[in-house]
């Protein structure tokens, strides 16, 4: 393995030596957000950051520091969640990936650990590859299924993980000292048949912040869920490389 050029541990001149061989960035997006009562505010930045540093580490590629917030309006009305608006966090992006196109990094990859930041990261990604830097977006891919095999609980809503046995797990294998088990707790709450279908609070419906069950979670099932996450990322990230390897892109070919 190649290990991750990180920048929160090198200088300058060993980001110069890296750029003159040709390297690609990885760049974690979270968001400051409640996670129920046993876990930090910070868990998705965690997260995305722990799963974005193993995958640099296989790629040998610039690891930056993450961008720790994100779009978390539905979890505004629980103390703690600190949200920034969707334009923000596009600009924000589409700055970062100037400063790397100036720098001449071959490619971007985002590594995204909170749903509601998808929007802005994909209409950044066609930003930036658009002005000759191609993105690659990651949503933990494969995590569904290595959710059914892995984890004992059933998710609250399908492909929906927020404080439960997914996201525990992951955090007891990545930042043990930052949870609290002795304050884990259950809740399934009942959708509101409108859910994803107009703007709502989580809060209106969920007293906890958790979303599903996250007793049984164990640093072993976090190790396995992040190791197939950062395979799946791993396999994504060759196809993205051949695929762009060669040819010049283009405005037709960003998505
Ligand atoms: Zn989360």
């Amino acid at each position: 393995m190649a290990g991750a050029i990180d920048m929160s541990r090198v200088s300058w001149p060993d980001v110069a030596e890296a750029l003159e061989r040709g390297v690609i960035a990885v760049l974690a997006v979270g968001a400051v957000e409640q996670h129920g009562a046993h876990l930090p505010l910070t868990t998705d930045a965690d997260l995305a950051h722990g799963v974005a540093r193993r995958i640099a580490d296989g790629l040998g590629a610039l690891l930056l520091p993450p961008v720790a917030y994100g779009d978390a309006w539905n979890n505004e009305a629980f103390p703690g969640t600190l949200s920034i608006s969707p334009e923000t966090l596009r600009a924000v992006l589409e700055d970062i990936g100037r400063g790397l196109i100036r720098m001449n990094v071959e490619a971007l990859v985002l590594v995204n650990g909170h749903f509601g930041n998808r929007e802005p990261i994909a209409l950044a990604a066609r930003t930036l590859t658009g002005q000759g830097l191609p993105v690659l977006h990651l949503d933990y891919p494969r995590l569904e299924a290595l959710a059914v095999q892995i984890c004992e609980s059933e998710p609250a809503g399908s492909g929906f993980y927020h404080a439960d046995e997914v996201e525990t797990a992951m955090m007891l294998a990545l930042r043990p000292q930052a949870v609290d088990m002795s304050r884990a707790a259950a809740e399934y709450p009942e959708f509101p048949v409108t859910f994803g279908h107009e703007p709502m609070q989580l809060r209106e419906f969920n007293t906890t912040g958790v979303f599903g069950d996250p007793r049984p979670a164990t640093a072993g099932k976090g190790e396995a869920l992040i190791a197939g996450i950062v395979e799946a990322s791993l396999q994504l990230v060759e196809a993205f490389r051949l695929r762009h390897k060669g040819h010049e892109v283009t405005d037709g070919n960003a998505q």
